[in-house]
């Protein structure tokens, strides 16, 4: 199965061409600052599957922790992926931009400790106040 998806404006387009894995809802306050959002669901991509269909030269990078990279579209601002120096084989997803449906859908939900007081978790999915 070829996933594919593509950035609010369109300029980037990607396909994946192998599994997700480990997906989750993270709700660390990086995440929920990188998407303006209650927490960011996130999925485990090995590299060598991901394929950059179009406007590889929009994808601009933030370098949040040392040694981890987010990628993001620099017209639109959409959050495209993470890269790892000390993982270069695997990237992480967030799962917001795809076009397709991935199959896969998360187990836990990470980082509760962070977790942004307006927002309740309703469904009955494990919780970890941090890394789980
Ligand atoms: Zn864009
Ligand atoms: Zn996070």
């Amino acid at each position: 199965m070829t996933l594919s998806g593509s950035c609010l404006c369109g300029g980037i387009q990607y396909e994946i061409t192998g599994p997700l894995t480990d997906v989750y809802h993270c709700h660390c306050s990086m995440c929920r600052k990188l998407h303006a959002a209650a927490f960011r669901t996130c999925a485990k991509v090995q590299a060598s599957d991901w394929r950059t269909v179009k406007g590889e030269a929009l994808l601009k990078t933030f370098e949040s922790s040392p040694g981890e990279f987010k990628v993001f579209c620099s017209t639109c601002g959409s959050s495209i992926h993470t890269r790892f120096t000390e993982k270069p084989e695997v990237y992480a997803l967030p799962l917001g931009t795809l076009d397709t449906d991935p199959g896969v859908r998360p187990n836990r939900h990470v980082f509760v400790g962070n977790k942004a007081p307006w927002f309740e978790i309703t469904d009955d999915l494990p919780q970890f106040t941090e890394n789980g």
